[in-house]
């Protein structure tokens, strides 16, 4: 067969052979990883091998099968020694062989794996602050990215059920097609903060303190209270409207009050000689029933169990003040 022309140029054109994707473009979950090795050239089907076998021991604890996946590499060819794919390489084979197909079948989500793979689709190649949130491709395509199945042999830092959960997290983005990432929550006074919280029966809150030596000397400087689509972000020196507000919150037995290390915030407003009543659901103590070996920093749970962006890489604000 006659090589295509985008090949005749490409820098890892002429090597042993050159590994087609499986499944059909159709497919509403793309799943890319980087380049062949030795196994997929010997088979010719990507994914072959002991990383292959990791590859479906994650997808199927996501209870999804091969026939449900467009299955890829952002190269099509092995690059020499095994090393990843450079940018240029990859850009060659992804500009011909993927982007024409993302734009003519509208996956919902596509799901990459490594850091080069991750760099195709995003601005950035952090895989590790980068991997489990999710980014908008376009209007239709949502991206997750993962690290690549098959370093969990080799690096400790990869816990397989990292790995695992964020596969989880783009089976939910491909089941569910009303989910979407979550926007910048809009700002809001606070009457209406105490009403939603009486509404919701919960309310969020975080504080900002200023260190000092002593515990107990501690002064507050910011205290932020809302949801995941709404907020108040309330600043020293603070108004009679906000102790009111942080009080009422704090005293009503039907508002629970929910918090990463919330345990901690409590004890500091509590210092200060506010009264709590409410429950105290802590993300911390909740996520460490959940997977006790996993790290437990805010940014870390965010890429578990939240469907956003991540929050640190952010650019812009869209926050709007409907006060
Ligand atoms: S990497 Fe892609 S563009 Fe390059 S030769 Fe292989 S199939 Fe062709």
């Amino acid at each position: 067969m006659k090589p295509r022309e985008p090949c005749t140029s490409c820098p890892l054109y002429d090597r042993e052979g050159i590994v087609v994707p499986t499944g059909v473009p159709e497919s509403k979950l793309w799943v890319i990883g980087e380049a062949p090795g030795p196994s997929e050239i010997s088979t010719l089907r990507p994914w072959s091998g002991g990383a292959g076998r990791m590859l479906d021991r994650c997808l199927e604890s996501a209870d999804l099968r091969r026939s449900d996946i467009y299955l890829t590499n952002i190269v099509r060819c092995r690059p020499p020694g095994d090393r990843p794919p450079s940018t240029k390489e990859s850009n060659h084979c992804t500009d011909y062989f993927i982007r024409p197909l993302i734009e003519l079948h509208s996956p919902r989500v596509v799901l990459t794996l490594g850091a080069q793979a991750l760099k195709e689709f995003t601005t950035n190649d952090k895989i590790m602050s980068s991997r489990g949130y999710v980014f908008r491709l376009n209007s239709k395509t949502l991206v997750v990215p993962t690290v690549n199945p098959a370093a969990v042999f080799h690096n400790k830092r990869i816990n397989i059920s990292v790995v695992q959960s964020d596969f989880a997290k783009a089976a939910r983005l491909l089941r569910d097609p009303t989910l979407e990432p979550l926007d910048y929550p809009i700002l809001i006074g606070h009457e209406t903060v105490l009403r939603l919280a009486l509404e919701r029966g919960y309310v969020c809150l975080d504080i900002e303190t200023s260190e000092h030596p002593s515990f107990w000397d501690r002064t507050l400087d910011v205290v932020g209270v809302g949801w995941s689509d709404k907020v108040l972000v309330m600043s020293a020196p603070f108004t009679r409207a906000d102790i009111e507000l942080i009080g009422s919150l704090l005293s009503t037995p039907t508002i629970a009050i929910r918090g990463q290390n919330i345990s901690f915030d409590i004890v500091v407003l509590m210092s200060l000689g506010f009264k709590v009543s409410g429950e105290l659901q802590d993300t911390i103590q909740l996520h460490h029933a959940i997977y006790s070996e996993l790290p437990h920093k805010l940014e870390f749970l965010g890429s578990i169990y939240l469907n956003c962006e991540p929050w640190k890489q952010m650019r812009k604000s869209k926050l709007e003040d409907v006060k």
